[in-house]
């Protein structure tokens, strides 16, 4: 962060300041105060089991120059001598209006990418590809949402010379916040799956939430969009102030590949014609869908006047982000980690990418997924329904998963079904089937932590 006079911030968040400190520059932002530094502006946020406000001392502690102070909490002045205290009405609205007025100092573009699944990949993979010519911010890991999109934007420096940062979203009106806030000029809407139905009601709701992505794009603006996605490709026709641009693998896209190949783990090569000459390139990821969001990073490029050289180089080096079908070979069997979350889409995308793969038997491990809400039954007995015919043997950790099964098995699955209700239980019975060739996929919800089973299988071989 670039140094900020403490005025500047007290007129950003329409704060008071109830007392003056010593220092009149802040040098950084944080909500947590282990990572506050000297000089820095602790906001202490309200949460429903936790208060900020009760980590003050050790904010001061670690070097806390300023803190800002929600309205009615009683305030210990003794413990904040020579400290700047700023009173507020609510400190996470603050901390949003404080990071948006330290990203309109900034005159650099940013591409805002959301969607119900393959945000981190997509913003990733368009970071890896655009590192080639420009320095570009990104979100760190999965700091997505209406605190974490604010914190990476404190991250803002001068070198910086465009921002890609994918926003999170779980009901109306949060997207619309952050892209106030960020104000990018390319948007990127990845898909429209089932991901927070709960708080939504329908695919055509959350459309319309994720659509909020384009709530301040102009006429020299773009919007990006899966266009093959039965929801999204209902825009085709509609009429919009900003440009939009449809990726996709059939020929009615913007931009598609031409003579795609898959080349099962190791990934595909297309070409896409670029002023009318076709262009090789290769990514290095299995999973159609990473083709998808290799367009969108390809588009993005060339809009950005890279040399196609450039583009290929960054998509063939891109990186995805740890537990996000990440291969393993262990001995003779190959187990694809894929524990970081899941939602029936997402679900479906790996397990496509299961049956692709070369290997004896497909053995799919799948764990609860929540936040679905009222639609839990009939997400996991999607998921079930799409396992049929996908997979060889079928493992079920938790009782939602439970349901996965229940759907295969009324759906006709006769192979093998394992139900579990944990990891340990899981792997037990992985430890007894497994053979050589196998391919393993695992896969469940965060809170399932079902990369145990990986790291237990890594470490036995
Ligand atoms: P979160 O909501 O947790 O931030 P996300 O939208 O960032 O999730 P990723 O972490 O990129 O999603 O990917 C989640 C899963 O979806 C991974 O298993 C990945 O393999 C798969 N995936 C990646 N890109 C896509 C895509 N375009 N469509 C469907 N699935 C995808
Ligand atoms: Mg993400």
């Amino acid at each position: 962060m670039i140094k900020q006079p403490i005025d500047k911030i007290v007129e950003a968040c329409r704060g008071n300041i109830l007392q003056r400190g010593l220092e009149e520059d802040i040098a950084g932002i944080s909500t947590d105060s282990r990572t506050i530094e000297s000089n820095y502006l602790f906001v202490p946020l309200v949460g429903e089991n936790f208060d900020g406000h009760d980590f003050i001392a050790s904010a001061k502690k670690k070097g806390a120059s300023a803190i800002l102070w929600e309205k009615d909490k009683e305030i210990p002045l003794d413990a904040l001598e020579n400290i700047c205290v700023i009173e507020v009405e609510d400190t996470l609205k603050a901390l949003q209006d404080i990071s948006k007025y330290y990203r309109e100092l900034f005159s650099m573009p940013f591409v805002a990418i959301t969607g119900s699944t393959g945000k981190t990949s997509t913003k990733d993979m368009i970071s890896s590809v655009l590192s080639y010519k420009y320095d570009v911010l990104k979100n760190i890991g999965n700091f997505n949402n209406h605190i974490g999109l604010p914190l990476t934007l404190f991250n803002l420096d001068e070198h910086h010379e465009i921002g890609v940062l994918e926003m999170g979203m779980s009901g109306a009106g949060e997207i619309f916040t952050l892209t106030e806030i960020v104000k990018p000029s390319i948007g990127v809407i990845t898909n429209i799956g089932v991901s927070h139905i709960e708080n939504l009601g329908s695919r055509e709701n959350i459309m319309k939430a994720k659509m909020e992505v384009a709530s301040f794009l102009g006429e020299h603006d773009y919007l990006l969009l899966n266009g093959d996605n039965d929801l999204l490709s209902t825009l085709k026709n509609e009429r919009s102030v900003y440009h939009k641009i449809f990726f996709g693998l059939t020929e009615e896209n913007d931009i598609f590949p031409k003579n795609l190949v898959d080349l099962g783990e190791k990934g595909f090569t297309f070409s896409i014609e670029v002023k009318g000459e076709d262009h090789f390139f290769m990514i290095k990821q299995p999973g159609i869908h990473n083709v998808y969001n290799a367009l969108a990073a390809i588009w993005i490029g060339l809009y950005n006047n890279m040399e196609i050289d450039a583009v290929k180089a960054g998509l063939e080096n891109y990186v995805p982000s740890k537990m996000r079908m990440e291969v393993h070979s262990i001995n003779d069997v190959k187990v694809i980690n894929d524990a970081y979350n899941a939602s029936p889409d997402s679900m479906k995308a790996a397990l496509k990418v299961l049956r692709d793969m070369k290997g004896k038997r497909k053995i799919a491990v799948l764990g609860n997924m929540f936040e679905l809400g009222d639609f839990s039954e009939e997400g996991h007995r999607m998921v079930g329904a799409y396992a049929v015919n996908k997979v060889d043997i079928l493992i079920t950790v938790g009782n939602m998963a439970q349901w996965i099964a229940d759907e295969a098995i009324a759906l006709g699955m006769k192979r093998q079904i394992y139900t579990t209700t944990s990891n340990k239980e899981a792997i037990e019975i992985l430890e007894n089937i497994m053979n050589e060739k196998d391919i393993i996929l695992i896969k469940g919800s965060r809170g399932m932590i079902m990369e145990e089973i990986v790291h237990h299988l890594l470490e036995r071989s």
